[in-house]
C-alpha cells in the first residue's frame, strides 16, 4: 500500500449517498485511508467513499496510459499486479461465467461489454452470441479488441450508436468506479433490448473476505472505487432504475496463486505463480430486466 502524490483539497469533494442521495453517514461505520473515507449510509445501508475525488480529477487519472497497465499511484494500490499478469486466470473466470450465463438462457443476439478492457470476456463470449462489442477508455485495449476481430468504441455508452439494441449488456468491475450510478443505468436501458439482461457484477461488500480482511481488503481500491455494493444495495439500485426482475449470480473468481501469496508478503517461482486459484464470492452479480413501459 502506497500513497505518493500529494492531494490538492481543491480536487476532494463531499458527496451525498450515490444511491439514495441522502447525506447521512453512520457515525461510527467508516475505514480511514487519509485524506479518503469510506463510510455507509444509514438510509440505504451503501457503503462509498467520502471525501473523494472530484470526477474531473479522477477522469485524469484514468486518461494516464500508466493507470491500465497496473493501477493508479494517485491513492492506494494493494500491488495485485497488471490485468496482463492476471490473464489466465481471468480467462477462466470468464470462461466460468460465459457458461453460467448460458446455463440461465441469458445468452444469444447480441451483447455489449462496458468495460472490456483486452477483450477476454468478449473472446469467452464470442460463441454464444450473434455479435460481441465492447467499449472501453482505454484506446491500446479497444485496438486489441479490433484486432480480435470484434467491434470496440473508445469511451463510454454516450459513444454507441443510437439505435442499437442489445440482447444482453455486460459490465465487470465497473459500477464501483462510477459517479452516478442510476444515470449509468438508465443510459444503458437505452441500448436493452425490451427482453434483455443487463448484467452488473462487482466486488462483494460484506462478503466473508470482507470480514475476514476489514481494512486490508483488496477491493478497497482508493480513490477510484467510490462505491461498494452488496446484494442488498445492488439490486436496490437497479430497482431504483426501474427493474421489474433482478436475479443475484455468484462471481467465482480465479487468482494467480502468485498474487495471493504475495499479499501475504512471501513470494513464488515464476513458474508456480501463475497458478490458478478459485476463490467463491469476492465478487457476485446482479442481471435485471426492465419491462416495457416502466420507468
Ligand atoms: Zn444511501
Amino acid at each position: 500500500m502506497k500513497n505518493s502524490s500529494p492531494i490538492p483539497p481543491d480536487s476532494l469533494e463531499y458527496p451525498t449517498c450515490p444511491l439514495c442521495g441522502v447525506d447521512k453517514p453512520h457515525p461510527r461505520k467508516r475505514f480511514a485511508f487519509p485524506p479518503f473515507g469510506v463510510i455507509q449510509c444509514t438510509q440505504c445501508q451503501l457503503w462509498y467513499l467520502s471525501p473523494r475525488l472530484r470526477e474531473e480529477e479522477m477522469l485524469k487519472v484514468y486518461a494516464d496510459p500508466h493507470y491500465f497497465q497496473g493501477g493508479s499511484d494517485y491513492g492506494y494500490s494493494h500491488q495485485q499486479g497488471s490485468y496482463v499478469d492476471q490473464e489466465h486466470s481471468l480467462r477462466l473466470t470468464f470462461n466460468k461465467f460465459i457458461r453460467q450465463l448460458q446455463r440461465r438462457g441469458m445468452t444469444g443476439g447480441h451483447l455489449l461489454e462496458v468495460g472490456c478492457g483486452y477483450g477476454f470476456l468478449l473472446q469467452a463470449a464470442a460463441p454464444f452470441f450473434d455479435s460481441v462489442t465492447g467499449t472501453d477508455f482505454d484506446a491500446t485495449a479497444i485496438a486489441q479488441v479490433q484486432k480480435l476481430g470484434y467491434q470496440g468504441i473508445h469511451g463510454g455508452a454516450q459513444n454507441l450508436p443510437a439505435s442499437q439494441l442489445y440482447q444482453v449488456i455486460l459490465a465487470t468491475g465497473v459500477i464501483e468506479h462510477v459517479y452516478h450510478p442510476l444515470a449509468f443505468i438508465q443510459q444503458l436501458r437505452q441500448h436493452l433490448h425490451a427482453e434483455g439482461w443487463l448484467i452488473l457484477a462487482t466486488p462483494q461488500m460484506n462478503s466473508v473476505w470482507f470480514k475476514l480482511q476489514g481494512q486490508q481488503w483488496p477491493s478497497f481500491k482508493i480513490p477510484e472505487h467510490i462505491s461498494y455494493y452488496d446484494q442488498k444495495t445492488l439490486t436496490d439500485l437497479f430497482q431504483r432504475a426501474g427493474a421489474t426482475h433482478t436475479v443475484t449470480l455468484p462471481y467465482p473468481h480465479a487468482f494467480p496463486l502468485g498474487m495471493i501469496i504475495k499479499q501475504l508478503g512471501l513470494s513464488l517461482p515464476k513458474w508456480l505463480a501463475k497458478y490458478p486459484v478459485w476463490l467463491p464470492a469476492t465478487m457476485f452479480a446482479v442481471a435485471a430486466r426492465f419491462e416495457m413501459g416502466s420507468s
